[in-house]
């Protein structure tokens, strides 16, 4: 049972990279605050792991640390979160809407016997529930789904979705440390045989310049043609859903809906229609669509609408971009 009742409130279950806090849980540790705020909610950043790193931005950290939590495996967080959120009876749980937390949280919700809302795209409080928001019946509503009565409210965000605070400025924590639990008497990890993070999720995820590619690319030459381009500019390849589908491009590129959300400075857009699936995943500064339909509903986000064809548009770029770099494009590094 709950012991101490400043940990009853908002968690947020951080994720580790590169030996820090991810991005991610840094976007949720912010919104928990603010959340927190708003009810009067402690909040709690839960970090498990071999090496814990530095923690900010919560009222406290509560961590378990041990060997076996070296790489982060479903039945072993399934484990050891559910001794954790049993023990302290925390009101909300948020978690990171990733590979890794796209496949825990749903094993945890289901041992916790509570609820949990997927790719939430907004959150609020409203008289102590958490109001969770997400895209519903293909995109044309948004959903505000409330969890009355089992505890906790669990949800998983999309990075990108929030701003991560100023780190440096973050507060410091007041850390907790819990021994691991006992065994698991569910389930045993037998091996892992092998554990490579996912280089190309970050990618997207975190370039300053997306060239994305769809339908009206024409050719596995053009979306070569647009990986070299981004290449060139310093940024990644992107694409929508039908070129994934098709096996043309992997999932890890996907932008939209049931792709990633992301929010470059430039999103040059290279045949694609617009579609409000598609759009629901782009949150960038800028936008630049090529396409040969003036009425795409892509042509209404855009910055810049160029009426022509994208195979033309990339093969003129990557031959100005090889020529004479940095007279020709936006400086991505200028504000
Ligand atoms: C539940 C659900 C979830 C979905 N999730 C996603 C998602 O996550 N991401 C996603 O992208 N989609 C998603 N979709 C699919 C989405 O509805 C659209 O079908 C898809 O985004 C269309 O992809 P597109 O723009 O590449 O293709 P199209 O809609 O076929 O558009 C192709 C565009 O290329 C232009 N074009 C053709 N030739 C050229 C040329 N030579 N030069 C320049 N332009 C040219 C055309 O004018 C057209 O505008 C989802 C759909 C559903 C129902």
């Amino acid at each position: 049972m709950g012991t101490y009742e400043g940990l009853q409130g908002i968690w947020v279950l951080c994720g580790v990279r590169d030996g820090q806090i991810d991005r991610v849980s840094r976007e949720l540790l912010g919104e928990a605050e603010r959340l927190g705020a708003v009810e009067g909610m402690k909040t709690t950043a839960v970090v498990l792991g071999r090496e814990i790193p530095q923690i900010r931005g919560a009222d406290h950290a509560l961590v378990v640390q041990d060997d076996s939590l070296s790489v982060p495996e479903e039945l072993r967080w399934t484990h050891e979160l559910y001794h954790l959120v049993r023990r302290y009876r925390p009101q909300v749980l948020l978690l990171g809407a990733n590979g890794f937390g796209r496949s825990l949280a749903p094993r945890l919700a289901a041992r916790l016997g509570t609820g949990l809302t997927a790719d939430c795209t907004a959150l609020d409080m409203r008289d102590g529930l958490l109001v969770q928001t997400r895209p519903a019946f293909g995109g044309n509503l948004m959903a505000d789904i409330l969890c009355p009565d089992a505890r906790p409210q669990m949800a998983t965000v999309r990075p990108r979705v929030f701003r991560a605070p100023d780190w440096e400025a973050a507060r410091p924590c007041e850390i907790l440390r819990e021994p691991p639990a006992g065994p698991d008497t569910l389930s045993r990890l037998v091996e892992i045989t092998g554990f490579t993070p996912s280089g190309q999720d970050a990618a997207i995820g975190e370039a300053d310049i997306l060239v994305a590619v769809g339908q009206g690319i024409g050719s596995k030459e053009n979306i070569a043609m647009a990986e070299k381009l981004a290449e060139l500019m310093g940024g990644a390849l992107a694409a929508s859903r039908p070129l994934v589908d098709g096996g043309l491009v992997p999932y890890a590129h996907q932008v939209g809906q049931t792709g990633r959300t992301v929010a470059p400075r430039l999103y040059i857009a290279c045949g694609i229609s617009g579609a409000i699936q598609h759009l629901a995943g782009v949150a960038a500064e800028k936008v630049v669509a090529v396409n040969i339909d003036p009425d795409a509903p892509i042509m209404e986000r855009a910055n810049w609408a160029i009426l022509g064809d994208c195979g033309a548009f990339l093969r003129e770029m990557v031959d100005l971009y090889t020529t004479s770099p940095p007279s020709v494009l936006p400086d991505r590094h200028s504000k």
